[in-house]
């Protein structure tokens, strides 16, 4: 009897340290996937984590949405897991493949997420090939354009903003290159070097400037153009400024006219110079008009330049070849030159210092 019960003690004793080493060793997996689960994290996903012994990190950060999402795929590296941590989940194809390559590739953090934020799925390939290492300043620039982008890397001009709105525009090209043609007529329509009307456009309603405010009745406008105007005519009168419509509407026949006339008197160097080619002067929108000083021939050095310059805004015109914007307007400075766009436009751009076409990149350009 006494023999019998020495034999079963350590047995009992052994059984006993056996249950307790197993109870700690469960104990704290399971309360670890309970701290996990209470982070947001899948149960399967925590049961992963704690097989990987990234526990301890994982638990000391946030809660990411990538790690939990991509931890049981077969591309998942574990050497990565700190950045996958720190990178935005994106529920879009090849996610963790295309986070792999760009790691590799020594993509930083912030530039996979600003590319998987930004760019279309056909457009990681570019990113492929090697390390470009300014990518995030060209995709945090609000009117990054991908389909542009290997034109602005062509260009780039030293500002990443001004890069990539002026390709937008078209300046990475020569005049009257690529152009597109409409025959579509809107008040914030664009028309220059890069974008002409086609033969089929059509100014609507065109009216007659009234007398008092037109050099003769071949002025036609547009008409909510043509009433801003002589508003503006009436109250500068009212000021002691004097300023009348010179030159408006235009037809392609008549552009093609005074294209021919200065053709000939001073050859094609001064014609793509100072004469716009027809199709792309934006007199046959009906909404472009040259003012005239009534007392002076030379409206620049008229007092009625720099009411103009300082007022027209108020009524929908902007200054439209200005002569710090030459770079871009592609027009030689034209101080009589005036542009109908509405006045919530003209006011934005007059208190912003843009020429029309920094203007419709930044807010019209879809
Ligand atoms: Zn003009």
């Amino acid at each position: 009897m006494k023999k019998k019960l020495r034999l079963k003690l350590p047995f009992k004793i052994l059984l006993l340290v056996i249950i307790l080493i197993l109870v700690v060793a469960l104990y704290f997996p399971i309360r670890n996937i309970f701290k996990l689960v209470g982070h947001n994290y899948s149960l399967s996903s925590s049961v992963e984590i704690l097989s990987l012994n990234i526990y301890d990190d994982v638990i000391s950060k946030d809660y990411s949405k990538t790690l939990d999402k991509t931890i049981k795929d077969k591309d998942f590296i574990k050497d990565n897991y700190k950045s996958y941590m720190d990178i935005k989940y994106y529920n879009r194809s090849n996610f963790l493949k295309n986070v792999n390559k760009l790691l590799a590739l020594k993509y930083t953090v912030d530039d996979i997420n600003n590319i998987n934020s930004k760019v279309s799925d056909g457009f990681y390939s570019k990113l492929f090939d090697e390390h470009i290492n300014d990518i995030s300043d060209y995709l945090t620039v609000k009117y990054f354009k991908e389909e542009n982008f290997d034109r602005y890397r062509k260009y780039f001009n030293g500002d990443y903003e001004k890069t990539v709105l002026y390709v937008n525009i078209g300046l990475d090209k020569d005049y009257y290159k690529d152009t597109t043609l409409t025959n579509k007529f809107s008040t914030t329509m664009l028309v220059n070097k890069y974008h002409g009307v086609s033969d089929k456009f059509k100014a609507p309603d065109l009216v007659q400037i009234s007398e008092d405010c037109s050099i003769d009745d071949q002025n036609l406008m547009y008409k909510e153009a043509a009433k801003a105007f002589e508003k503006m005519c009436r109250d500068a009168r009212k000021q002691g400024y004097d300023i009348l419509a010179n030159s408006t509407y235009r037809d392609l026949k008549a552009q093609q006219k005074t294209w021919d006339i200065y053709l000939k008197l001073y050859g094609i160097k001064y014609n793509e110079k100072y004469v716009t080619r027809p199709g792309y002067s934006e007199h046959h929108t009906g909404l472009a008009v040259d003012i005239k000083s009534k007392n002076s021939n030379i409206f620049k050095e008229s007092k009625e330049y720099q009411w103009t310059l300082e007022n027209s805004y108020k009524y929908g015109f902007i200054h439209r070849y200005p002569e710090d914007k030459i770079n871009i307007t592609g027009i030689s400075s034209e101080a009589w030159h005036f542009r109908y766009v509405g006045v919530d436009i003209a006011t934005y751009i007059y208190k912003n210092n843009l020429s029309y076409e920094e203007y419709y990149a930044m807010f019209l350009d879809k």
